[in-house]
């Protein structure tokens, strides 16, 4: 399966596995197993889900907004516990203000779900650690 490596953005294809023991980016040697949010941009988005074979789950946020100042920590951690099951990336809506029209998002924060380049889902407001996760393992194949 195609994965983004959360390091470098490179594509990787790794084996699809219940677990991974060691599972290194082909290009910049990072374990893909150490896994986090990805800065998403307008440069980038599309690769990103296009190039994923496992969900993404994209969460569109602006740095004034104090429910998404509070979702970031949460959102990170859990980013962690989906290495290689599902890819993590978030969206400044400030900066990316084209991103944000284009996907027609209302309210943040937003969590945008992809699934083979197509968006399947989407929620408004923010979460704690175990909706996140229960949130993210509906999505899972
Ligand atoms: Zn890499």
């Amino acid at each position: 399966m195609k994965i983004i490596c959360p390091h470098c953005l490179s594509i990787n294809n790794v084996p699809k596995k219940e677990t991974y023991k060691k599972a290194n980016c082909g290009k910049c040697k990072n374990s893909l197993l150490d896994s986090k949010a990805l800065h998403v941009s307008s440069d980038n988005i599309d690769k990103i889900i296009e190039n994923s074979e496992i969900p993404v789950i994209l969460d569109f946020w602006a740095p004034w907004c104090a429910p998404c100042s509070m979702m970031a920590p949460v959102f990170e951690e859990v980013a962690k516990d989906f290495a290689l099951k599902a890819t993590f990336g978030k969206v400044n809506t400030q900066d990316e203000q084209f991103l944000a029209s284009r996907f027609k998002i209302r309210s943040i924060p937003t969590l945008c779900v992809f699934k083979n380049g197509k968006e399947v889902h989407r929620v408004s407001g923010a979460m704690h650690d175990e909706q996140l996760t229960s949130f993210v393992n509906q999505f899972l194949d």
